[in-house]
């Protein structure tokens, strides 16, 4: 599925969606689905005349499994190289096959992708949970920090380790950004004009 120029999720993951940024043809994931959604993801490459070594980054939201289950996987298909926030790092290590090295991000690091993807640091879903931004395409992909389905929302509570911590990160490290586009793991991207509605989603959070 298209969301603009370079931006892309791949068709049929569930529940999770994984986000596809080609960078002249260089491209970066952020998140890998389930463990079994591997499959899914090399055949949305090819089917999109892609070739598995094109994969050069796969960018973790958080260690969780219908966000990261794959990573073991798809790093073996594509040779990619694993960046997440160092909180993240042990349970991910921790998964079958995981690659001995994973790149630390912290708040604020960059990841070479467009102008710059930023890592921003927002946690309380997970302690080392992020999300990432372009601050020239003002697209902002939350992870699990806020969720479309339905209607937009903060993390959900059930799965998520300190929930005030969350919305505490969510005004202090989202509300104030410039965005247009929102690009939620869970639920419908919303393509233009979010600013407004993130702003008061977050300003009604408790
Ligand atoms: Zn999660």
């Amino acid at each position: 599925m298209n969301v603009q120029d370079g931006i892309e999720y791949v068709d049929e993951t569930s529940p999770a969606h994984i986000y596809v940024l080609d960078d002249g043809g260089e491209i970066t994931l952020i998140d890998a689905g389930l463990p079994n959604e591997a499959e899914t993801v090399l055949a949305y490459l090819a089917r999109t005349g892609r070739k598995p070594e094109q994969v050069k980054r796969i960018v973790l939201t958080h260690r969780h499994g219908d966000h990261a289950g794959a990573m073991p996987a798809l790093v073996r298909a594509t040779g990619a190289t694993v960046y997440a926030h160092a909180d993240e790092a042990a349970a991910l290590a921790g998964q079958e096959g995981a690659p001995a090295r994973i790149e630390p991000l912290a708040d604020g690091d960059v990841v070479p992708v467009f102008e710059g993807l930023r890592a921003i640091g927002v946690p309380g879903h997970t302690t080392g949970h992020l999300c990432f931004y372009l601050p020239e395409r003002k697209v902002l992909f939350t992870g699990d920090a806020l969720i479309n389905r339905g209607s937009l929302t903060g993390p959900v509570a059930q799965y998520t380790a300190d929930l005030s911590r969350a919305h505490g990160s969510l005004r202090e490290k989202i509300a104030d950004l410039d965005v247009e586009t929102l690009c939620v793991a869970h639920g419908d991207v919303i393509p233009t004009g979010v600013a407004k509605q993130l702003r008061e989603v977050i300003a009604g959070l408790s």
